[in-house]
């Protein structure tokens, strides 16, 4: 699937890194296993890391209630917007500085000096100063980033430079728009995320099968279904959907024959699915039989996101407030995260199932649900915003809303896609091909070999 020169330039590129390494360890720290893309990301990473040959370990920092609040604010901000708009206070910063110290020293007793250790995202910059003395190669990895700089992204990077430009020795960014251009970096490597097709959020998979999980966990009206609930897990072991998901609607559940708008994303106030709920109900006359499917984890599942219950309760509060109609049509879905593959699988059938899958985020890091529906052949409707530039061509491999708040656009790009079948397919097609190029695995891992390379070979401890 990769082609004969990448596979090459793949075999090349990881023994270069395997001999370089030597016996170091490459460890990953992020804030949460499960939920989002960077778990997501950590996933795919890793599985071909290992796959290679190299001892790749993954670390999970812990934090408070108080610690992910200060995180998800700085998390807006890199975004440039203000979140919760709470300041930044002293005793907050206090406290930063406390948690990641913690982490740090419990990381530093199980490192070794020579080993590689990268950092994701801004929950994890605290960790850095730490890490350096200690002799490891710190790498920090951001995933989130702004299109414009704007004053909150110049402000919380004055909160994270001190940690950083110091002490890693290498940043990785997702686009080159989100390297901060007015003070000097370490090395700076721009690596966009990629998914793993052989992964049970990817992995082939037949409609019987779409449509016998979509049944199982609430979605469509049940009825004879000939497809299975099996799948295989990561280890090769047998897993079995299980579980039903936690849906708001009012029923009758759609047929299998009626098209579904899809977003999957977790309840994040940018991700904007009360926007997208909105644009539908508003325009729902235009959309023939439609229904709308916003998919998102238990929000007791991530937890470095404080703020998914708020988010998804507003959602929810706001589809007691449609018409009839219109609710009639809207289903409000949270998935079980007690089986992370579990998860994965039902995620990868509301995927496939979808006719148009929309990501109509008002600003996004890169947007794995944008690759994860390009490799699926998904017809897409997304803002331009973020990464999601970066994947998608307007009009060649989806539609894309130059204004991501525009309700009448979005909803002209559904009415579109829903009448012109020949069209959607056409984006399709072409998804699939663009995210085979640019976005799986392989790529990944050569840009990231290639990164160790460089940085070890100039004389980092
Ligand atoms: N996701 C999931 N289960 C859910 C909802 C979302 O596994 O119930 C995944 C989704 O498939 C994607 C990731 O979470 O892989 C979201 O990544 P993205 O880059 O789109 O956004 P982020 O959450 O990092 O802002």
């Amino acid at each position: 699937m990769i082609g004969t020169r990448r596979a090459a330039r793949l075999r090349s590129a990881v023994a270069d890194a395997r001999a370089i390494l030597g016996g170091r360890i490459v460890w990953h720290v992020n804030s949460t296993r499960t939920g989002g893309g960077v778990a997501e990301m950590l996933q795919t990473l890793l599985a071909y890391e290992r796959g290679a040959g190299l001892d790749a370990r993954w670390l999970v920092i812990e934090g408070d209630a108080e610690f992910f609040a200060l995180t998800k604010r700085i998390h807006h901000r890199l975004h440039g917007t203000t979140g919760d708009g709470a300041p930044i206070s002293e005793s907050e910063h206090q406290h930063y500085t406390e948690v990641t110290q913690r982490n740090a020293e419990q990381i530093v007793s199980m490192v070794r000096r020579g080993d590689v250790v990268v950092l994701h995202d801004p929950q994890t910059a605290g960790l850095a100063p730490a890490l350096r003395l200690a002799g490891v190669v710190v790498v920090w990895r951001c995933h989130v980033g702004r299109d414009e700089v704007n004053k909150e992204v110049k402000d919380v990077w004055a909160f994270l430079k001190p940690y950083l430009v110091e002490h890693a020795h290498a940043f990785i960014f997702s686009r080159a728009d989100y390297v901060p251009t007015w003070f000097a970096l370490p090395p700076v490597f721009i690596i966009p995320p990629a998914i793993d097709p052989f992964s049970a959020k990817n992995g082939p998979m037949g409609r019987a099968t779409v449509r016998t999980i979509l049944k199982h966990i609430g979605l469509l009206e049940r009825g004879s279904a000939a497809g299975d609930l099996g799948f295989t897990r990561h280890d090769g072991s047998h897993g079995r959907v299980k579980r039903r998901a936690e849906i708001v609607q009012t029923g009758p559940v759609p047929s299998s024959k009626v098209p579904m708008v899809v977003q999957v994303s977790r309840w994040d106030p940018l991700k904007d699915m009360t926007g997208v709920m909105r644009g539908f109900a508003e325009q729902l006359d235009r959309l023939g039989p439609a229904h709308l499917v916003l998919g998102g984890p238990d929000t007791r599942g991530v937890t470095d996101d404080p703020e998914g219950a708020r988010v998804l309760e507003d959602c929810v509060a706001e589809w007691h407030r449609l018409p009839a109609a219109a609710r009639e049509r809207i289903h409000l879905v949270c998935l079980p995260m007690d089986d992370i593959e579990e998860n994965a699988v039902m995620v990868n059938a509301i995927q496939r199932h979808a006719a148009i899958v929309v990501q109509k985020s008002l600003h996004e890091g890169f947007g794995l649900t944008v690759t994860e529906a390009m490799w699926k052949g998904r017809a897409i409707v997304a803002s331009a915003v973020g990464g999601i530039q970066d994947q998608i061509v307007d009009g060649v491999h989806g539609l894309l809303l130059d204004d991501s708040t525009d309700t009448g656009a979005f909803g002209n790009a559904l009415a579109h896609l829903l009448r012109d079948r020949v069209l959607a397919r056409r984006l399709g097609r072409n998804a699939r091909r663009r995210a085979i190029a640019k976005f799986l695995g392989p790529r990944q891992l050569i840009q990231f070999a290639d990164l160790l390379n460089a940085l070890i070979q100039t004389g980092s401890p």
